[in-house]
């Protein structure tokens, strides 16, 4: 079968590998679409990596059943997630899935940019969903990636009526756009320096849009805003700048929500005394649990989620390279999909 290897932005190959043999309790898939995460295109984040394989925002159909799995059948249309929590340790009795360390340790094999993958058995009990026939594999391969913005709304604590600054109008701009003013949200605002993404930020529903290339944010912010900062601030991208900018969009009582990660070697300042007096909490989210994807996979069920305007790039597996350079072009990409024959 044929494997993508990462070896650099500009050194994408495609390798052939065997297609992997599966145990009792395991399943095959067969790859339809992966899509391009923003963490594929971080190069520090990817040094880490001990493999080359990456991708894993993943939907396929089930090729292959170990003669123990009881939940799904050959010929299923699924999502997967690549990692899972045990639902039974220190962290995950404390509702802190991600800081499971069989969440960190679970993958699936090789990866979502790979023509079959070997889900493990732990993430056939508890990460696969299977999907409904409205359900196509293009949207279905967009349940993790907003199934993360769902969960860092949670852990922010929104509220019916609050403001939120979204700051990034990129794939998870935009899903956490959607996500708030489902959540209930009174006003929300997204800010970017490329007018083609607020233009689809006004498209799905913001309430107000700044491009801090022409505008002062914080003006802006206040003028719309009874004057006062947001109660939500959160950032999307993985950048020290915008987040120490993001501290002068926070209102009294408010949260900053650190969504993108900053490399190992990144410092912000703050301000502990404006912190304590104003009561500031700052809140951070990593990646998804199977209660968001699966809250996430009604979502897009109902139709409560518009996903055709995320997508603003489809390749063919074949064109890997190409949909990684796209997925890195901010200007005019959202999420970038790959599509397998
Ligand atoms: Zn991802
Ligand atoms: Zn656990």
């Amino acid at each position: 079968m044929k494997v993508a290897e990462y070896h650099g932005f500009n050194d994408i190959r495609i390798a052939d590998y065997p297609v992997p043999e599966i145990g009792k309790g395991e399943i095959l898939i067969k790859t339809k679409v992966c899509g391009v995460c923003g963490s594929d295109l971080l190069e520090w984040y990817r040094k880490q990596k001990k493999t080359p394989f990456f991708g894993h925002e993943v939907s396929g159909v089930v090729e292959k059943v170990g003669e123990e799995v009881k939940n799904v059948k050959v010929g299923d249309r699924v999502f997967v997630n690549h990692h899972v929590p045990c639902f039974t340790c220190h962290w995950c009795r404390r509702g802190s899935y991600t800081m499971c360390p069989v969440y960190r340790r679970t993958d699936f094999y090789p990866g979502g940019f790979a023509e079959y993958i070997k889900v493990p058995e732990i993430n056939v009990r508890n990460g696969v969903i299977k999907l409904s026939s409205d359900v196509s594999f293009k949207d279905a391969s967009l349940i993790e990636p907003i199934a993360c913005c769902l969960r860092g709304l949670k852990k922010a604590g929104i509220k019916v009526g609050d403001t939120v600054l979204i700051i990034g109008a990129g794939f998870t701009g935009l899903s956490h756009l959607q996500l708030a003013k489902m959540m209930g949200a009174g006003l929300v605002g997204v800010c970017d320096f490329f007018d083609f993404k607020l233009e689809k930020a006004k498209l799905l529903g913001a309430d107000f849009v700044i491009n801090p290339s022409k505008e002062n944010v914080k003006e802006k912010l206040y003028s719309v805003n009874e004057g006062r900062g947001a109660d939500i601030v959160v950032v999307t991208p993985s950048s020290v700048k915008a987040i120490q900018d993001a501290i002068e969009y926070l209102d009294k009582g408010s949260t900053l929500y650190l969504f993108g990660p900053t490399s190992p070697e990144d410092y912000i300042s703050i301000l502990p005394y404006r912190f304590f007096f104003s009561e500031i909490s700052l809140i951070t989210s990593y990646s998804s649990s199977p209660i968001e994807d699966n809250a996430v996979y009604r979502l897009i069920k109902e139709k409560k989620i518009n996903t055709e305007e995320l997508i603003t790039h489809r390749f063919l597996f074949d064109e890997i390279a190409e949909a990684v350079r796209v997925a890195r072009r901010a200007e005019d990409s959202l999420k970038v999909i790959v599509e397998f024959l």
